[in-house]
């Protein structure tokens, strides 16, 4: 791939596993394979409407072999920088699907929040819900997005995310919003770490040029780009940096990394 050798996969979940949590064709028995060859593995995802457990069942449903301690979702991020950055304090999380469990230890309130956590779009992203965070932003309370994501995927066509959003939330709230998942280092890192790997030992695989393919490879990772789930042709020519590789779906990335040479 880039130069390295690769050691681990870093897989994201919709659009290239599952859509609508439907298995691609060929998906599983390709991440089966690629196991079974020894290499590491973690995916990493924006989901933030489900907790880790209930992605790691859905996952074996769809006819996949993945623990839920591989999973690193935003939420589950998000929870271990909250804790780490503001022990104690009070959180209004605003966010379409509830994950209590993958916040548990975390302070969740209404009204009075110390930290205005901006989670995944849906019908939670109301007009009124999204003037109430720059208000409280205008009023100094920081603001934390769980991802920046743009869209997402689904069998009902594409879905727009929180990272459409954030953008007019800062400059009405006139003040910063860190991001915590996908396309933020923070996530990246993480994987990295649980995989026992070097960023550059490891090959991220997403069907999102930016989010996943790009911020992957600005992390020091190589960087995949498949044509399934929300891949448009016309995302991947405007765009000033190019992937590493793409392929067609994940079912070819068995024999992308055994003809490339460089496996494990
Ligand atoms: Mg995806």
């Amino acid at each position: 791939m880039s130069g390295g050798e690769i050691r681990g996969v870093l897989y994201d979940i919709d659009g290239v596993l599952v859509t609508s949590w439907r298995p691609l064709d060929g998906a599983s028995s390709a991440v089966r394979e690629l196991r079974e060859r020894g290499l590491r593995r973690a995916f990493l995802t924006n989901t933030t409407s489900r907790t880790c457990a209930e992605i790691g069942e859905r996952l074996q449903t769809a006819g996949f072999e993945i623990d839920t301690g591989e999973i690193v979702t935003a939420g589950r991020l998000t929870a271990e920088f909250l804790r780490r950055r503001y022990p104690g304090a009070r959180v209004w999380v605003l966010n379409h699907g509830d994950i209590a469990e993958d916040l548990a230890g975390l302070e969740l309130v209404e009204d009075r929040p110390d930290v205005v956590v901006i989670g995944g779009a849906g019908t939670e992203f109301t007009h009124r819900a999204l003037s109430r965070v720059a208000e409280l932003m205008l009023d100094g309370v920081p603001a934390v997005a769980m991802q920046g994501g743009l869209t997402w995927a689904t069998d009902d066509g594409l879905r727009i995310d929180t990272g459409a959003y954030l953008p007019g939330l800062s400059a009405a709230g006139n003040a910063e919003i860190e991001v915590i998942g996908k396309p933020a280092p923070t996530g990246f890192r993480t994987c990295a770490q649980l995989m026992g790997l070097e960023p550059s030992e490891i090959v991220m695989v997403g069907d999102d040029l930016h989010s996943d393919v790009l911020a992957g490879q600005a992390v020091g990772m190589s960087g995949l780009l498949v044509r399934t789930g929300k891949f448009r042709p016309g995302v991947l020519a405007a765009a000033t940096t190019a992937p590493d590789h793409v392929i067609d779906s994940v079912a070819v990335l068995p024999e992308l990394l055994s003809t490339s040479g460089d496996t494990a």
